[in-house]
């Protein structure tokens, strides 16, 4: 238990100000490095961004053509968005294979995660990690006042089941994880998922989903047997409206009911609903992005590994290279206009930066940018 303390006074310029509740003073910010601020989209050779695994190329026509019309409309954005979704939401029932009443559209999966930990997770409650993982989340789940075990395995890129199995207990409120995981590309089976549910009935186990479009495996049937099997997903990372702000889940209808209760209709922007919607009519296009990507994932593992570099292509759109100086590597990429993430900072991931694939036909304009990178990168270890 963490004692409660009463709050001290702030003192800024000498003036008493105000201090945040009680598990947000603990909570670490997110840390939002992106290269945004320092990339010029208008600049030549155009930049290639590849450090937040966003899609690299524009969503669907389809979806600027709807976009447009709708804007055509000069009354449009001064009403509220539908709260309920309604085409967007019967458009995932098609996509997903699932009943309406066990969907919710949200601003992003990350509100989904947010609304999720809201509804679930009071003060001390232990929140199961298998980490590395999506940080992100740790920010919500600590705003709660969880108690939170991020569990390392033996090898972050081998799933260590009985480090996970071994780290449940009645105790466990929400478990977390990232299917394919980001940064480590690991899947968990939908056998280990149901085993861990069933492990732990009294918590809710959370598959977060974000780039179920680039594997080939779901938890998503799960869901049908298991009234503790929440899975979320979004519209950023394969659709490419990672600006509009588009994600969903997908729960039993006693979740959904559960998070109704803090759930914000107004939240969904009316834009972001009709991009999606359009973007779930065009299914040819998705297809197409991410079987080049799924070859492009392939053509980078081989051309890195015959230039001596240790490559973890993943199921995910990125892969994981490990680099002897990380930094000094990631400021050539980028004088070649090619951003990428480093991880090595993260526990177990020594070296490690994250790259996001894109197109085949990127891909070889991107091979020809590093191959330059590597050529001045000091000799490798
Ligand atoms: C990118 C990402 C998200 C965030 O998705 P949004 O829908 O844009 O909020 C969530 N989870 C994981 C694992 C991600 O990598």
């Amino acid at each position: 238990m963490v004692p409660w303390k009463p709050e001290r006074n702030r003192i800024r310029n000498g003036m008493r100000v105000p201090t945040p509740a009680p598990f947000v003073r603990r909570v670490q910010p997110y840390r939002c490095v992106s290269s945004l601020d320092r990339i010029d989209p208008h600049a030549s050779p155009e930049p290639m961004k590849l450090d937040w695994n966003e899609s690299t190329i524009p969503p669907s026509p389809l979806v600027l053509e709807r976009i447009t019309a709708f804007l055509n409309n000069t009354h449009h954005l001064n009403w509220y968005p539908d709260q309920r979704a309604r085409e967007l939401t019967q458009k995932l029932e098609e996509y997903t294979g699932v009943d309406a009443s066990k969907l919710l559209v949200t601003a992003g999966s990350d509100a989904a995660l947010d609304l999720l930990c809201q509804t679930y997770i009071g003060p001390n409650d232990e929140v199961v990690v298998p980490s590395p993982t999506y940080t992100h989340f740790l920010v919500y789940a600590g705003a709660r006042g969880a108690h939170i075990l991020q569990v390392y395995g033996r090898d972050p890129f081998e799933l260590d089941v009985d480090a996970i199995m071994q780290s449940l207990s009645a105790r466990t409120k929400m478990v977390y994880l990232v299917s394919p995981s980001n940064p480590t590309g690991l899947v968990y089976p939908p056998a280990l998922i149901a085993r861990i549910a069933r492990a732990a009935p009294q918590a809710v186990v959370v598959v977060d989903e974000a780039y179920f479009e680039f594997a080939e495996s779901s938890a998503i049937q799960l869901v049908e047997t298991y009234p503790n099997i929440v899975i979320t997903r979004t519209f950023s990372k394969s659709f490419g409206i990672a600006g509009l702000r588009i994600g969903y889940l997908v729960a039993p209808e006693g979740i959904i009911e559960d998070l109704r209760r803090l759930y914000n209709p107004k939240s969904v922007n009316v834009l972001g609903q009709i991009a999606a919607t359009a973007a779930l009519e065009d299914l040819e296009y998705l297809y197409s992005y991410v079987n080049s990507v799924n070859e492009a994932k392939e053509h980078m593992g081989t051309w890195l590994s015959e230039r001596g570099f240790l490559v973890r292509v993943t199921a995910a759109n990125f892969i994981m290279m490990k680099v002897p100086n990380p930094g000094a590597f990631i400021a050539l990429c980028e004088e070649e206009g090619v951003y990428i993430r480093d991880r090595s900072m993260q526990p177990q991931l020594d070296q490690y930066v994250r790259m996001n694939v894109g197109t085949m036909k990127q891909t070889h304009e991107l091979c020809e940018r590093l191959e330059r990178a590597i050529q001045r990168l000091p000799r490798l270890a």
